[in-house]
């Protein structure tokens, strides 16, 4: 196998905090190991169009504690097309880039994969989402900055709730997986967390409500519940309780911004390197993940196919301390 010189770096599918974190650690490993590095611009949207860049240690200066990613991230269409990814390939040859480091979700994962098949671009990818929703990695780069956003989100919300002892319904991202509404609903003392990974909660909910004290009442709904939508769930509780006084707050994007918190800059820095390494020592087609503290090396093809499995235990401990 020819030896690795020149390898790209990009940021690809929904951004996430620490994903600065990532690019620098990435580019820093390589420089120590003798390694050209090039950054791609918006993800394989960049690959496709050509906007690839030299990066050199001083390029990742004073971006460890930014939010965001220097590199911009994107979906491409056109990269599920086979044509879009011959055009991705011939821009890597224009600058003889040897290997790839995706920093992203699943679908970046996927498209790493058939890309690195079809022209032998050895991949290798870092877990970046705010949703946690990955299989083979205890926690992706940027949910615990996004937790921690929430949690303080929650907590202000329920100063004003307490005030004028109103229910507040409070939706929070992360796609079809409930991490980070169940852990934001257990780190505030919420009286209600719906998520997709349950069904039925609305009956127990209800329940829950009329039993719990009428100073303020907070209730984490997952974006991708399955009752209908944070709405739907309002008008739901209006109709079992029409005395109470009902607001519904969608956090929204502020949940992907902000400086990355200490655990995401160290995670990104530990998986940066590693990803690094993995292609030094010809592995391909890998997510770098964390579990149990250590760094794993996990098969594109088992995390793209796999979900992570549901902790039931931290759903029990939700209930038992509503
Ligand atoms: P995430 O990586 O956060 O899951 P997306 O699902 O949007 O975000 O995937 C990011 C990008 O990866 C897509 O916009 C597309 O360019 C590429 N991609 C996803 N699936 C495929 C596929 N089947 N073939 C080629 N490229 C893909």
């Amino acid at each position: 196998m020819a030896k690795i010189k020149k390898i790209a770096v990009l940021t690809s599918g929904g951004d996430a905090p620490g994903m600065n974190a990532a690019i620098r650690a990435v580019v820093r490993a390589a420089l120590h190991n003798q390694l050209e590095v090039f950054g791609i611009m918006y993800g394989y949207e960049g690959m496709i169009t050509g906007e690839i860049i030299p990066l050199k240690s001083r390029d990742v200066s004073n971006i460890i504690h930014r939010g965001g990613t220097i590199l911009g991230s994107a979906r491409s269409a056109t990269f599920k097309t086979p044509e879009g990814r011959r055009k991705a390939y011939e821009n890597l040859m224009k600058h003889e880039i040897d290997a790839l480091v995706v920093i992203g979700g699943d679908g970046t994962f996927r498209g790493a994969g058939i890309f690195s098949q079809e022209y032998d671009i050895p991949c290798v990818g870092i877990p970046g989402t705010i949703d946690n929703d990955m299989y083979g990695t205890d926690f992706t780069i940027g949910f615990d900055t996004a937790l921690n956003t929430v949690v303080q989100a929650l907590d202000k919300i329920k100063d004003t709730a307490n005030s004028h002892r109103r229910v507040f319904l409070v939706e929070v991202m992360g796609r079809d997986a409930g991490y980070l509404a169940l852990r934001s609903g257990v780190a505030t003392g919420a009286e209600g967390i719906l998520i997709p990974e349950v069904d039925g909660q609305i009956e127990e909910l209800l329940d829950t409500l009329g039993h719990s004290p009428k100073t303020s009442r907070i209730v984490v709904v997952a974006e991708g519940e399955t009752e209908g939508g944070i709405h739907q769930v309002a008008k739901q509780i209006k109709d079992k309780y029409p005395d109470f006084d009902i607001r519904v707050n969608v956090l929204g994007h502020m949940q992907r911004g902000g400086s990355p918190s200490a655990f995401d800059r160290f995670l990104a820095s530990r998986l940066g390197v590693e990803a690094v390494q993995a292609l030094l020592d010809n592995q391909r087609s890998i997510m770098i993940g964390f579990e149990r503290h250590d760094v794993v090396h996990v098969p594109f093809n088992k995390t793209i196919k796999q979900k992570p499995l549901f902790n039931r235990d931290l759903m029990n401990v939700a209930h038992l301390l509503l």
